[in-house]
């Protein structure tokens, strides 16, 4: 397990908890926008890289005062012992909340499954048959299909996600999305903010940014599809 760092306190991450987030190094898509770098990089040398020990004294001092755990990465489906980092975090009492690109749903339903997961919340890029080249060269569509269907008929509370960028999210992927996601509990819209980014080259040739106006036009394109469509800035 290679953890790239530990936010020691949240109150954004996990709907309705105060939680810490733990995050996986290493990722397997490449993300234009991503604004972890050195996790996606799966770098192990990070400035925040932290020893497996050190996560857990770290949870075992903390209950009491957090309400659960955001296992985020990087990709943390791409983790051999995730199965066990659920279980262990599980069995000393936290709720754990996992972020997912959707690329692993063998993973995703192996959690689900052995009740390891409490909250999913998984990031739909683009318009999944349209994730190569810019978001991951030959991405099978069908793995996305596949973790979204799982997450759906989870029976866990759960939430998709899409940070919208020009070109790769406009009204019409934003309308294939919908259709796919179809009667989903919570599709949120993420405003981006420019910071420290995995491809700098790729903002200085685009017009990227969404105006909160715009974004609200996108809200209203997924509204009817799901149950509620939330814009975050
Ligand atoms: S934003 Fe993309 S590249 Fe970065 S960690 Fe998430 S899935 Fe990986």
């Amino acid at each position: 397990m290679i953890f790239g760092g530990l936010q020691k306190n949240s109150f954004i991450d996990y709907p309705g908890k105060i939680s810490c987030v733990l995050f996986l190094s290493g990722c397997n898509f490449n993300c234009p926008y991503c604004h972890n770098p050195d996790l996606a990089k799966g770098c192990l040398k990070c400035p925040h890289f932290l020893k497996e020990s050190k996560v857990y004294d770290f949870l075992e001092k903390r209950m009491g005062f957090l309400d659960g755990v955001v296992i985020s990465g990087g990709e943390p489906t791409l983790q051999s012992d995730l199965v066990l980092l659920c279980e262990r975090i599980k069995n000393m009492g936290y709720p754990v909340k996992v972020d997912t690109n959707g690329s692993r749903p063998d993973v995703i339903k192996r959690l689900v499954d052995k009740g390891l997961v409490d909250y999913l919340a998984m990031d739909i890029k683009t318009d999944p048959f349209h994730y190569s080249p810019l978001i991951k060269k030959d991405c099978d569509y069908e793995s996305i299909l596949s973790s979204i269907r799982i997450i759906m008929e989870s029976g866990l509370p759960y939430e998709f996600k899409t940070t919208c960028i020009k070109p790769l999210v406009d009204e019409q992927v934003i309308r294939s999305i919908s259709h796919i996601i179809q009667g989903a509990m919570l599709y949120a819209l993420q405003q981006f903010h420019k910071t420290e980014v995995l491809q700098p080259e790729f903002f200085r040739k685009n017009i990227y940014a969404y105006t909160f106006d715009e974004l609200m036009l996108l809200k209203s394109v997924a509204e009817p599809w799901v149950e509620a469509c939330i814009v975050r800035n």
